[in-house]
């Protein structure tokens, strides 16, 4: 009997070792080692993306429904730059499906904002990181400010947009990086169908100009300089839908015959006419954007050279 039993754990012996080899390898297929799972989580530690590889963030639920907003911002370097980004990220963030586009106006891409944008957390906004300087020539008080900027958020939008089958729903606004942003604008300007338009407060040597709105539609303007301009508003003060974008390719902001003040003009011109606008903010007469500007910063008391026993970006 004893010998019966010894003969058959033998012959079973080898076919258990052999299963349990083969369950051990097939786990081990399925739980990769830590290192492999490390790298796949999403921008660990990446340096931050370059044109055309936004940040994606795994934890926003998905809303395919909901229009994208792109945001543009020409940014340029001075005192109170990483100030002026870091509120602006803050109001961004809190913003669904708002895909950022940041323009330095630099010939490279400075080292500042590029660790800002890498130190953009999870929690977004996703950011695309441009840059383009200005040419010297135009660097004059008095000039339009930050014209090939915009121009490089647009043409990167359009590039972005080349190939796509069917234009994805989604709207552009030009956000200076200096202006204070209510959360509201975002859900008024988000449903734009062609251009949106809506008052901005603290511009133009007013406390606000907006569009003069008679039975929804816009049928002129209040403002305090140059009302008989075609389009007497602010660059915080419209939205223009991504189809506008792409169906007026030739839809850029000009150097050349655009005086000082007339670039929105200029610029709408191209797209559309007064009588397409759409009013927003209760038919304009709600301010939820501020043409607010930051007082030159005072650094009388900075010593001329470095003092401290520590280097640190402000
Ligand atoms: N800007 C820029 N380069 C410059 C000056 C301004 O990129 O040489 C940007 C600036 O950061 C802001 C926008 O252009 O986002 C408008 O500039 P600013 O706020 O100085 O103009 P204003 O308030 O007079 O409209
Ligand atoms: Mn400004």
């Amino acid at each position: 009997m004893k010998s019966l039993l010894l003969s058959r754990f033998l012959v079973l012996l080898p076919w258990a070792l052999l299963v349990i080899i083969m369950l051990d390898a097939d786990s081990g297929r399925r739980a990769p080692p830590p290192a492999a799972l490390l790298a796949r989580r999403p921008h660990a530690q990446q340096p931050q993306q370059h044109e055309g590889a936004p940040r994606r963030r795994e934890a926003e639920p998905q809303q395919p429904l909901l229009p994208i907003i792109y945001a543009i911002t020409p940014t340029y370097s001075r005192p109170v730059q990483k100030a002026e980004l870091t509120r602006l990220a803050n109001t961004f963030r809190q913003v669904a499906r708002l895909h950022w586009i940041l323009v330095e106006d630099s010939a490279v891409r400075t080292e500042l904002v590029s660790r800002f944008v890498a130190g953009l957390t999870a929690a977004g906004p996703p950011c695309t990181h441009l840059h383009v300087p200005t040419p010297p020539r135009y660097k004059r008080p008095g000039l339009p400010r930050a014209t090939e900027q915009r121009n490089a958020g647009l043409a990167w939008i359009r590039q972005r947009h080349l190939h796509a089958p069917a234009p994805q729903p989604g709207v552009l606004f030009f956000a200076d990086d200096d202006n204070t942003y209510s959360l509201e604008l975002f859900q008024e300007m988000r449903t734009t169908r062609k251009v949106s338009v809506w008052p901005v407060g603290l511009v133009g040597g007013r406390r606000y100009e907006r569009p003069i709105v008679e039975k929804g539609k816009v049928v002129g303007w209040y403002t305090g300089w140059r009302a008989d301009r075609p389009f007497a508003i602010d660059m915080a003060g419209f939205a223009v839908s991504l189809q506008m974008i792409l169906s007026n390719p030739k839809a850029v902001f000009k150097r050349r015959g655009s005086q000082p003040g007339m670039q929105e003009s200029d610029f709408l011109k191209m797209i559309t006419t007064v009588e397409e606008l759409e009013p927003k903010a209760s038919n304009c007469t709600k301010v939820l954007v501020w043409h607010t500007r930051t007082e030159k910063v005072n650094l009388a008391n900075e010593p001329k050279y470095h003092l401290d026993t520590v280097k640190i970006e402000v």
